[in-house]
């Protein structure tokens, strides 16, 4: 996912707009305004329909939103941690920070987001119906069919048996039951989320050229997303099963080169950064762990300043962010590199300082593991 911003926060659960989901927005409304409204409400004044369209277009993003809540809602009663939801130019993603632990809970988390668009449908159905009678009733019965129809069609689409849309979840609690192996069970579902995805492709493209209709392009795009996001949750799944339980002093590095705290910025860079070329430093105080030096630390200082400033004045002190324990094994050591850390994580225990491991120390772990088959 690129870039995004927060907008709010909705029982506890961050809503985040990634940038590209205001070209998603634009299109609709733009489609909305010059195409359905135009033939559908042709005697309302321009500026009236535009408005109309963004009120539709607000609205139908806003039950997008409420299908990923409903996933996110129902993931939180299940004991999973929930760090957000993001609208993107695809539509909505809950983002959990595990994965659910048994195929029930897998089973209740997919189910309710079609469901819920399933209710929503109906609600705005029912709508339409009500208020057609009263003035302005031609208007509403428009927009609320309209959103109506999109939210059955939300329900319907997540609910293809393709992994890691919600009918493929639900496919994949299912055979995970039935052979008790999640690895095998997202293997299976993941196939059926490429094949799914490629038959979208192939469809999309001969529904644009037959009619050409801008659609079939999108729909085209949709299953090239599909297949991208079937293959790396299938990885996912093998980097977690290969990595989990794996303690991490397996994939440290035990020889550390540290900073003491005392030197300035420039030895810093002249005689340990340039020389052994590490983007991260622990930095010791008379043997003492102070905390890890990270070089976007030291770019946060102007230039004209790192010959007085000294390491430990701008280093990260050691915190939870930072460290770990070396029983943690190498799948949740990977879940906790963040740029915060700049992507080093210091193995501690009783305030010594064992080791320090990266990304590319777990790769390396994870790549001799499999070519040695264990
Ligand atoms: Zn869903």
């Amino acid at each position: 996912m690129t870039k995004s911003f927060r907008i709010g926060r909705i029982f506890g659960i961050d809503i985040e707009l990634d940038y590209t989901w205001f070209i998603v927005f634009f299109l609709v409304a733009v489609l909305l305004s010059t195409d359905l409204f135009a033939d559908r409400l042709p005697g309302l004044p321009l500026g009236v329909r535009w408005l109309v369209a963004t009120f539709t277009t607000v609205l139908f993003f806003a039950s997008v939103l409420i299908h990923e809540l409903a996933h996110s809602l129902v993931a939180k009663r299940q004991g999973l941690g929930i760090s957000g939801i993001t609208l993107f130019i695809f539509g909505g993603v809950s983002k959990m920070t595990d994965e659910p632990k048994s195929a029930g809970a897998e089973f209740k988390i997919a189910i309710a987001g079609p469901l819920m668009s399933g209710v929503l449908a109906m609600f705005f159905l029912f709508l339409a119906f009500a208020l057609r009678p009263f003035p302005g009733g031609q208007v509403f019965g428009t927009v609320f069919s309209w959103l109506g129809f999109m939210n059955g069609i939300l329900a319907v689409f997540n609910l293809l048996p393709g992994f890691p849309l919600d009918g493929g979840r639900v496919l994949r609690a299912g055979l995970w039951q039935s052979l008790a192996d999640l690895t095998e069970a997202t293997r299976i579902a993941a196939t059926f989320g490429q094949v799914l995805g490629i038959l979208m492709i192939v469809g999309g493209i001969f529904f644009f050229l037959l009619t050409m209709n801008a659609g079939g392009l999108w729909i085209a795009l949709i299953g090239w997303f599909l297949t991208q996001m079937a293959q790396s949750s299938y990885q996912q799944v093998v980097l977690r099963q290969a990595l989990s339980g794996v303690p991490v002093t397996g994939a440290m590095t035990r020889e550390i080169q540290s900073v003491p705290a005392d030197i300035t910025l420039d030895q810093v860079v002249y005689d340990y950064v340039m020389r052994y070329n590490h983007p991260a430093f622990p930095v010791l105080d008379n043997g003492q762990l102070l905390g890890l030096l990270c070089l976007a630390d030291i770019r946060g200082v102007p230039r004209q300043q790192w010959a007085s400033v000294i390491a430990r004045q701008v280093v990260l002190p050691v915190s939870e962010a930072n460290t770990i324990t070396p029983h943690t094994d190498a799948w949740n050591a990977l879940a906790r590199m963040t740029t915060e850390n700049c992507g080093r994580l210091l193995v501690v225990e009783a305030g010594e300082l064992l080791g320090i491991i990266s990304r590319t120390d777990i790769m390396r772990l994870m790549h001799m593991r499999m070519q040695l088959g264990v």
